[in-house]
């Protein structure tokens, strides 16, 4: 693959940023009902520090971190070990799903233990496709620009460890390849290409979930957002109706992914990851980049850092 390295490298970041900021703004609307269009979406503080970013940032931090050091097709461990420091360190919010894992393997966590968790909790619990998977995938599609096969298994994996329910999975598996391909190819085409390459039964399944966020009028009718199915149908909405040609898509598709109430951090993550993916970290407001900060220390510069340290392999 001809790689160029100045726009893939722009656009890497651009999902890993893309994930903080929308991430750090959607916070300050949290569980709350859907925004009016007329009503300007700012940075607000709460439960959060003003710009701070939450657990799906801090997850998808994990994740990034472990790839910056290992090779996640080989052994998730070194994920399964910074999700648990993540957890360790008493986090200001965490998933249900994501808490009753971590809470299960004590620790010494590995990947195998947190799976075993993890299926389990599928086992028990009727609800276990949660959008706590899909919020932190942002991370898995940097290592595996140039290996898109591999990128689905492992999209798959680190799913696994958290959200093992099938639904759960093909998202994250689909979002992480669109994620590769806007970021390769500076489009969205990657999210229709990935569910090409399900089961039949499961394309039928996506493609009637895709047709109905494309029928909706606003991406607030998904209004069960916690759930991994409404999150990814608000996310992707709110990037379809707010499509224009230029890099400004990627504020009027975070915005509007905030504008949908109930669980805005995540949906706007979600959206963001794709939309940074996109339209790169160039695309992002520099007042937003300023601002955004969070768990473990970090901010925007230090998530560039990091971003460029899991794609240098990628260059020679
Ligand atoms: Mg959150």
């Amino acid at each position: 693959m001809n790689f160029q390295k100045e726009g893939i490298q722009d656009r890497a970041r651009g999902a890993i940023l893309g994930t903080a900021v929308a991430d750090a703004l959607g916070a300050g609307y949290e569980f709350k009902p859907p925004l009016a269009k007329d009503i300007p979406v700012v940075f607000k503080s709460g439960a959060f520090d003003l710009g701070e970013w939450t657990d799906d940032t801090a997850m998808m931090i994990c994740i990034a971190k472990a790839a910056s050091r290992s090779d996640l097709s080989q052994s998730l461990d070194a994920v399964a070990e910074e999700f648990y420091s993540w957890y360790a360190s008493h986090p200001k919010d965490i998933g249900i799903q994501t808490r009753s894992i971590l809470a299960d393997v004590s620790k010494n966590p590995t990947a195998k233990k947190m799976l075993v968790a993890s299926i389990e909790f599928v086992a028990e619990n009727e609800r276990a496709a949660g959008n706590g998977s899909l919020m932190r995938t942002a991370a898995v599609a940097l290592p595996y620009l140039s290996n898109p096969e591999l990128l689905g298994q492992v999209a798959d994996a680190v799913s696994s460890l958290t959200h093992y329910d099938l639904t759960a999975r093909e998202a994250c598996t689909i979002w992480t390849k669109a994620i590769r391909h806007a970021i390769l190819f500076e489009n969205f085409d990657g999210v229709q290409l990935a569910i090409n390459e399900l089961p039949a039964f499961r394309q039928t399944y996506w493609n009637n979930l895709l047709d109905e966020a494309e029928a909706s009028a606003e991406p607030s009718e998904f209004t069960k957002n916690g759930w991994v199915v409404h999150a990814l149908q608000a996310a992707y909405k709110a990037i379809t109706m707010t499509a224009t040609n230029t890099p400004e898509h990627f504020v009027l598709g975070v915005e509007a992914a905030v504008r949908v109430g109930n669980d805005t951090d995540t949906v706007a993550a979600i959206a963001g990851a794709l939309l940074g993916a996109r339209w790169g970290y160039s695309a992002i407001p520099a007042s937003w980049l300023e601002i955004v900060h969070g768990w473990p220390g970090l901010n925007a510069a230090d998530l560039v850092d990091l971003a460029d340290e899991i794609t240098e392999p990628i260059w020679g």
